[in-house]
């Protein structure tokens, strides 16, 4: 079993139940978990990093994402829209989605959440085009494996276009048997339920304007069947609710309700508008939260009453949202953007900067469903990232190592990244993957897709 030895660091912040942070102490790895933590552990047969220099902190856990958007960032046209606009320019480049777009963006957006610390994502993806090919998520899995990232797939989908009263084009609608078909093909394909699974899937219809009210009981009885989790989007923009409660006669949250979706095994991405009730209801039902500042920021969508759910003990993990709306897989930098942003809104009852990263480690693994993984200690999954904090520019900012990556921020890639187990990133290099390689071939994957789109 391979053993990997990370001697001596300065600090562990571990997010264990104890918020304990350890000074001058080791961690042992075997195989893919945490097997020791302490002092002068013995180092026989395994890889050992000398960490002296070294804050240790659990892998960043991104609870919701749109990795196919890493090919339509930046877009000028866009850029002052708000979400109904946004996506309605966006669905013209989505209906030329193939696998390949998506194993390429997938790729890209997977090496920028891993260079940052980044080590279980979760992505909803929903668009799949007439005959363009069912494979798409196949490949999705593929690009995490070469990289070694830990991997949560959701399997989205439109049910309702625009000739319905949805937003999206008819052309990238499916039938709810063709959702429902291909969602038990990959759940029995590539769900795996066990301790320090690699491999998961939930179902995930997109939001109240893009699907329809079957899909959703339908997708939640398959998930119950199935033992897999639901996600959708949900209280994102005030446009939402309008339309939730134009089209269904009821707010985004009662219509989930009604749909069997207000439950510990749901999470919600953004909860911008919920009021006080429904924050209540959440806590109930211990449904939880994907909180995606840097996107709602980007589009105005508004700010989630985070410290509020917090207080109730809603589940809350962080997310960086697609790429289109942040423009980036960052998950690190957003810890920093998710302080500051509830500092102006809430003052001293905001998170602190450990809080958001409990939130960015261990809560997103909660809301992920995983207890097997988010903190440093024995028998969780070893998933960890470091940083080398000797640097000119850090001197006088290490006092809390805590809350550093929040409050203080940290701006370049981080020095090792390790998920179960094995370093996947260090010293500037991905460990799975030719990085030149790959750039050449996403690039030219780009500029294929931007001539279908334009021709
Ligand atoms: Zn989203």
């Amino acid at each position: 079993m391979s053993r990997l030895l990370i001697n001596n660091a300065k600090a562990i912040v571990t997010c264990d139940a104890c918020d304990r942070v350890l000074t001058g102490e080791s961690i042992l790895t075997e195989g893919p978990a945490i097997a020791a933590i302490g002092a002068n552990l013995p180092d026989e047969g395994a890889v050992v990093i000398d960490a002296r220099d070294m804050f240790v902190y659990p892998g960043l856990v991104n609870t919701h994402h749109h990795l196919l958007q890493a090919f339509t960032r930046n877009i000028p046209e866009i850029q002052s829209a708000e979400l109904f606009d946004w996506l309605l320019f966006l669905y013209g480049v989505w209906t030329k989605v193939d696998p390949n777009f998506v194993y390429y963006s997938s790729l890209v957006a997977m090496a920028d959440f891993v260079k940052y610390g980044g080590t279980t994502l979760f992505d909803q993806h929903f668009a799949f085009p007439r005959g363009r090919g069912r494979q798409i998520i196949d490949r999705q899995f593929e690009a995490a494996a070469a990289l070694g990232l830990r991997f949560h797939a959701g399997r989205s989908c439109f049910t309702r276009g625009k000739k319905d009263g949805g937003l999206p084009p008819d052309e990238l609608v499916e039938s709810v048997d063709e959702v429902l078909t291909d969602s038990i093909r990959l759940v029995d394909k590539f769900h795996d339920p066990g301790q320090y699974s690699m491999r998961q899937v939930a179902l995930a219809p997109c939001s109240p304007f893009s699907v329809d009210s079957t899909v959703m009981i339908e997708s939640a009885k398959l998930a119950r069947a199935k033992q897999v989790r639901l996600h959708t989007h949900l209280a994102e923009t005030l446009d939402e609710e309008r339309y939730c409660l134009e089209t269904y006669g009821k707010r985004p949250l009662a219509w989930a309700e009604d749909c069997g979706w207000v439950s510990s095994d749901v999470w919600f991405a953004h909860a911008v508008h919920f009021n006080d009730g429904e924050i209540d209801l959440l806590s109930q039902a211990q449904a939880g939260v994907a909180h995606c500042p840097v996107s709602n920021m980007k589009l105005a969508s508004g700010v989630a009453k985070i410290p509020q759910m917090l207080d109730k003990h809603v589940p809350v993990g962080l997310a960086v949202d697609g790429n289109g709306s942040n423009d980036a897989s960052n998950l690190l930098a957003d810890l920093r953007v998710a302080y500051l942003l509830h500092r102006l809104n809430s003052s001293n009852m905001a998170p602190t900067g450990y809080d958001v990263l409990k939130m960015a480690t261990v809560g997103g693994a909660r809301v992920l469903g995983r207890d097997d993984l988010g903190a440093i200690s024995v028998g969780q999954a070893a998933d960890l990232f470091m940083i080398d904090v000797n640097k000119l520019e850090l001197v006088g900012a290490l006092l809390d190592p805590a809350s550093f990556l929040a409050t203080v921020g940290y701006y370049r890639p981080v020095d090792v990244t390790v998920i179960n187990g094995k370093i996947v990133y260090r010293d500037g290099h991905l460990t799975g993957v030719d990085e030149e390689k790959i750039t050449k071939q996403a690039s030219s994957a780009v500029a294929k897709i931007y001539d279908r789109v334009r021709n």
